[in-house]
């Protein structure tokens, strides 16, 4: 067992028996071609982010209280998922993974922190492209982790937009067998998909 999965394991036991700890750890080589994603899931998995429950135990004058929403020991998980502010924007991620991939997501720390997603039976699935959004997702949560703002779905899309290029085009070189190909389209689509989006809130806002 793992420092990492004996960590989890204490938080979730049994929920966590159907994860492959093989597959959430070889994610962190295997989810992007960018190094910096890649150590972002990394952190994840590892929980090494700082939180107000730590720093009290160093320093007993600094609260404990989370900085969105106030709660006492505002732990890893709830800074990373549980708070009621990061739980709205992890929905919204979701929601739209799935609207847009045609997959279905349980907004769970499995899924979201851990990046487990289960491939249905018989059917290929745009599965680097999910976790290149789930990362994306992880990214904001971990850029607004000590403030007061809840992470922003809009800053999440234009980084879809930005990174989606260059991912795209790396797989589109390294990644010619049948998944690849699935991944490919997915991406494809999300990427138009974001651009009306984004097309229309340019409109009105300038309209
Ligand atoms: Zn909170």
């Amino acid at each position: 067992m793992s420092i990492a999965h004996g960590a989890w394991e204490h938080d979730f036991g049994e929920l966590l028996e159907d994860v492959d700890w093989a597959v959430v750890l070889s994610l962190v080589r295997a989810m992007s071609c960018n190094h910096r994603f890649k150590l972002l899931h990394f952190n994840f998995v590892h929980r090494t982010y700082i939180t107000p429950v730590r720093l009290n135990k160093i320093d007993p004058a600094r609260g404990a209280s989370c900085p969105k929403c106030g709660l006492l020991d505002a732990s890893f998980l709830h800074l990373a998922r549980s708070c009621q502010m990061v739980y709205q924007f992890w929905r919204a991620v979701v929601g739209k993974v799935e609207e847009v991939m045609g997959l279905r997501l349980k907004v769970s720390p499995v899924t979201c922190l851990l990046g487990v997603v289960k491939r249905p039976r018989g059917r290929n699935i745009p599965y680097k492209r999910t976790q290149l959004a789930l990362v994306l997702a992880k990214r904001r949560v971990a850029i607004g982790w000590m403030i007061s703002r809840c992470p922003s779905i809009s800053c999440w899309i234009s980084d879809l937009m930005e990174w989606g290029a260059a991912e795209e085009q790396h797989l589109c070189i390294t990644r010619r067998g049948k998944g690849g190909l699935t991944d490919v389209v997915a991406w494809g689509t999300l990427l138009v998909h974001f651009s009306s989006v984004e097309e229309l809130r340019f409109r009105g806002e300038h309209g």
